[in-house]
């Protein structure tokens, strides 16, 4: 990692994330070479103060179906459901629209508040899966109060149009790691395909929620420019995975996380996009451990609840008391598009973030 060679006036950051201002390159990458224990906790109060800001109390509680599973024909390298791995992933074909919409149900009742519907493969273009999808929306829509969510893989504006006008509220869609090294870990789609469908959404005023995976061999300078790459696109929502890797993927004996570079991903991430929300999901318990707790403390505003698509999460009990004991309180959705992130402002030599002398 480069050395940092700016000095973080943690006073001046916090004032700047309460304005809605993120952190610079510079800093982002000052933040990942702290270490010591004293700059930690300034790290964390910072980050939490910027949370408590823009979020108050509140977190996200989000929850998936894995409404298909397997025999993907794409190759990604974290993923236990690509047909060019061999793993014990489940392979099924769509649910049905009254499977999807009591698994919703179901999560409601456990205190879920965002759900969505996932499925594998390169784009969702089969009339029949995607009528379901529809079906299962609308039906979630009418007899929850869930903000309905999708993950069906590379979409059209036409596609993600279509699902908006059966109830679709959100869109979801990681851009899995930093553009310089996709290539690293996906090899049948390009990066610009994962913006496209992100901009697709944006354009139809959907609240869009894409982030990426941890822990993949990517660098500490790769995880400030994704960080980056989700500020310029002006994302609403961020879900942050920790890699688990998975038995016979490319990537099952990629174990390089710690507790503590999680939680410094989820303070950087907070800096970066202040206005944003932050969703750990995937990896969460693997990687944090006892540590879990702190995830609201770094920074983050949400979490996903339940099972991840081919891992189990854990009992949905466990997390609510974990959110009573941290003083939290479940958000009731709508969920609607936050106001932007700002790149830091330029400044003139001897003044304040102000601009006073
Ligand atoms: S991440 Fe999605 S597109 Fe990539 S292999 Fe897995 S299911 Fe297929």
């Amino acid at each position: 990692m480069r050395q940092a060679e700016v000095v973080l006036d943690w006073a001046d950051i916090r004032a700047r994330g309460e304005r809605g201002e993120g952190i610079s390159d510079d800093e982002a990458r000052a933040i990942l070479a702290l270490s010591a224990p004293e700059q930690l906790e300034a790290l964390w109060a910072t980050a939490q103060a910027v949370r408590h800001e823009h979020k108050g109390n509140f977190v996200n509680t989000c929850g998936i179906s894995n409404a298909k599973s397997g025999r993907c024909a794409e190759a990604c390298s974290f993923c236990s459901q690509s047909a060019h791995y061999t793993t014990d992933a489940p392979k099924y074909q769509m649910k049905d629209a009254g499977t999807l919409v009591a698994e919703a149900k179901e999560a409601w009742n456990s205190g879920v508040r965002e759900f969505s519907l996932v499925a594998s493969g390169r784009a969702m273009t089969n009339r029949k899966e995607l009528d379901i999808v529809k079906e299962a929306v609308a039906t979630i829509r009418a007899e929850t109060g869930m903000q309905t969510c999708a993950s069906l893989g590379l979409m059209s504006k036409d596609g993600l149009a279509e699902l908006q006008s059966a109830g679709l509220q959100s869109v979801h869609h990681n851009l899995e790691t930093a553009r310089s090294f996709h290539a690293n870990i996906v090899q049948t789609h390009s990066y610009d395909d994962e913006v496209d469908t992100i901009k697709a959404a944006k354009s139809l005023g959907m609240y869009t929620c894409s982030g990426g995976i941890f822990g993949m061999g990517e660098s500490w300078e790769q995880r400030v420019e994704l960080a980056m790459e989700l500020r310029e696109l002006d994302v609403d929502s961020v879900p942050l995975n920790f890699l688990n890797p998975r038995p016979g993927t490319p990537l099952e004996n990629q174990h390089t996380l710690t507790a503590e570079d999680c939680l410094k991903i989820i303070a950087l991430y907070r800096l970066v996009l202040p206005t944003k929300d932050l969703i750990v999901c995937g990896g969460r318990a693997i990687n944090l451990r006892e540590r879990q707790t702190e995830i609201f403390r770094a920074g983050a505003n949400g979490v996903m609840m339940g099972n991840y698509l081919t891992t189990a999460g854990r009992p949905a009990d466990m997390d609510l008391d974990m959110l009573e004991a941290e003083g939290l309180v479940i958000r009731p959705p709508p969920h609607k598009p936050h106001p932007p992130s700002l790149r830091p402002a330029v400044r003139v030599e001897g003044t304040d973030s102000n601009g006073v002398a």
